[in-house]
């Protein structure tokens, strides 16, 4: 998105056109499971490499969204399925390196890979009928500033709206980390977007509902004021945290079972690693989400 556009659309831009700072959910996730994980991604900026799940997540968030771009009778299986090519022909334009998650076009893998994300699609079909519904928004890049100062941004996968004016904030779950390791942080992100969405429209969404498509499970959950109140100083505190952190570049590392899913364990003194020099605090932005942050 050009620096206009993010004016146009909200975005706050600092004197000269810099990004402000910003927390997302995913970078205040990762410095509560982290603080080093969250120093790796959003001071360092080390490359990660996307795995094979995460991209297909990517690519089916990509065909949900067009989905409902098609006109209501449209919204079946088969156009799902039609839509899924183009989505990841479109990705790979965009990041060419994502091809070499496979060995050329004509990789039986890719076959395979391309059919698990079809199963997917399947599943989001039996878990509801997008022909009885028409979202208000798909991918909403949202962002609101607390009133400590704290900015967050991140994309809510899709809002609907009733016609009596309920807010409800759905996300799509396509990985293959196991749901209990899952959940908490999807239930994380959620009341973080529950939160900005509070305080830019003024009403508290009526349910956050996240559907895990290769289980084919539901979790509806309602958020309540005293929660979200909760829920905002714990932000702040996060980001307090952060900012310290960020001053001396003292990030520990809290090494858990989520270890195995990071990219930078041969970095990490947990595991006998070096990190590299710390770099300073960034400025002006630690860094926004990636596409493959909202497919987790
Ligand atoms: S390996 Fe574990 S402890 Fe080390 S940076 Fe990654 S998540 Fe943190």
């Amino acid at each position: 998105m050009t620096e206009s556009a993010q004016a146009a659309t909200g975005g706050t831009l600092q004197d000269g056109g810099t990004r402000r700072p910003a927390l997302s959910p995913s970078r205040a996730s990762d410095f509560k499971q982290c603080p080093l994980l969250y120093r790796f991604r959003a001071v360092d900026r080390l490359p990660e490499t996307p795995t094979k799940a995460q991209v297909r997540g990517t690519v089916v968030h990509s065909v949900l969204e067009r989905l409902f771009g098609l006109p209501t009778a449209e919204r079946d299986p088969t156009q799902a399925r039609a839509l899924l090519q183009p989505a990841w022909e479109e990705l790979l334009a965009q990041q060419p390196e994502l091809g070499e998650l496979f060995d050329g076009p004509d990789d039986p893998e890719l076959a395979g890979w391309l059919e698990s994300a079809n199963a997917l699609l399947d599943a989001y079909f039996e878990l509801e009928d997008p022909q009885r519904l028409e979202p208000q928004a798909c991918e909403l890049r949202v962002e609101t500033e607390l009133d400590s100062g704290v900015l967050l941004r991140g994309f809510i996968d899709r809002v609907d709206v009733a016609p009596t004016g309920e807010i409800r904030l759905v996300d799509y779950k396509t990985g293959a980390a196991p749901r209990e390791i899952g959940e908490a942080k999807a239930m994380f992100q959620m009341k973080f977007y529950a939160l900005v969405l509070w305080r830019t429209r003024g009403e508290i969404p009526r349910q956050l509902l996240l559907m895990y498509l290769a289980s084919k499970q539901r979790l509806a959950y309602t958020p309540d004021e005293t929660e979200l109140r909760r829920f905002e100083r714990t932000l702040e505190a996060i980001w307090q945290a952060i900012l310290r952190a960020g001053k001396t570049g003292d990030f520990r590392p809290n090494p858990s079972r989520l270890c195995d899913y990071c990219d930078h364990k041969p970095l990490c003194p947990a595991f006998d690693g070096t990190p590299p020099p710390y770099p300073g605090w960034p400025e002006p932005d630690p860094g926004p989400e990636s596409v493959l942050d909202r497919a987790d």
